[in-house]
């Protein structure tokens, strides 16, 4: 089988969400393969998040498909729920669980032995810098370290897809360089295709393969970020991304 015939790990297809009889997501698509990162940017209340919803199947749409390396995950009739679509998950809120260590945070939900559970937290945690944590508790660690944390957590069942909504806007600048490529690293070493939400350009533009621009719940341009950045598709996309020198 040639490299043309291998489907897309996500693609989502004329994905459409209202509510109130308001569209809020309206006929979006995309396709993204393993190792790619895909960015939709647009500025809040756009209806990225609720795009996003619905790919993990904590919402479901009115109109459209998901499909998972080319098999139906979900359409208007048809649903796999959200804990057997090998999804991993990050938000900038999607907090550690307090009472539970740092290793233990990174295993759970792991259905393996407990001899298993700690070497898989040992390998990510290592991974991300962090293994002499993992006996220690969330609240020792600072903002930084437990976006870390998290991101070794939602890879820990080996996810075939990472969504990502916004999860590095609670961190300050000076931290944010450094955890958005360690992120991008793990990510494209596991082959994960990524869907990150952003509604700041500057992030679309470091982390993307491929930028999707999104407004008013549609997408209005897609392509590589050099394409978008020199050829913004109309005066929208223009002013969206001037703030960037
Ligand atoms: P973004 O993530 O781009 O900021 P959202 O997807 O969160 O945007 O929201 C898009 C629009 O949908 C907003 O106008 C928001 O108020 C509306 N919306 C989102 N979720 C709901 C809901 N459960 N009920 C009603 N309106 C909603
Ligand atoms: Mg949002």
């Amino acid at each position: 089988m040639s490299a043309s015939h291998v489907p897309p790990r996500l693609e989502i297809r004329n994905l459409v969400r209202r509510f109130d009889g308001q569209t809020v997501v309206d006929h979006v698509s995309l396709s993204i393969a393993p190792g790619q990162v895909t960015c939709l940017l647009g500025p809040s209340g756009c209806g990225k998040s609720t795009t996003l919803r619905m790919i993990a199947g904590v919402d479901t749409q009115d109109e459209g498909t998901i499909h998972v390396d080319g098999s139906l995950v979900c359409d208007t009739v048809f649903r796999i729920p959200p804990e057997r679509r090998s999804i991993g998950l990050m938000f900038q809120d999607f907090a550690l669980f307090p009472h539970m260590s740092v290793g233990e945070n990174v295993s759970f939900g792991l259905r393996t032995s407990a001899s298993e559970k700690r070497a898989t937290a040992t390998r990510l945690l290592d991974r991300v810098g962090l293994a002499h944590y993992i006996d220690f508790y969330p609240h020792h660690l600072s903002g930084g370290e437990q976006q870390r944390v998290a991101l070794a957590r939602a890879m820990a069942p080996e996810p075939k897809i990472m969504l990502m909504d916004e999860p590095f806007s609670g961190l300050d600048n000076r931290l944010r360089d450094g955890i958005r490529d360690e992120t991008l690293d793990l990510l494209k070493e596991a082959g994960a295709a990524v869907l990150l939400v952003t509604h700041e350009p500057e992030e679309a533009m470091r982390m993307a393969d491929e930028i999707a621009l999104m407004r008013d719940g549609r997408i209005v341009q897609q392509g590589a970020p050099y394409n978008i950045f020199n050829a913004p598709a109309d005066k929208g996309a223009m002013a969206f991304f001037s703030d960037i020198n």
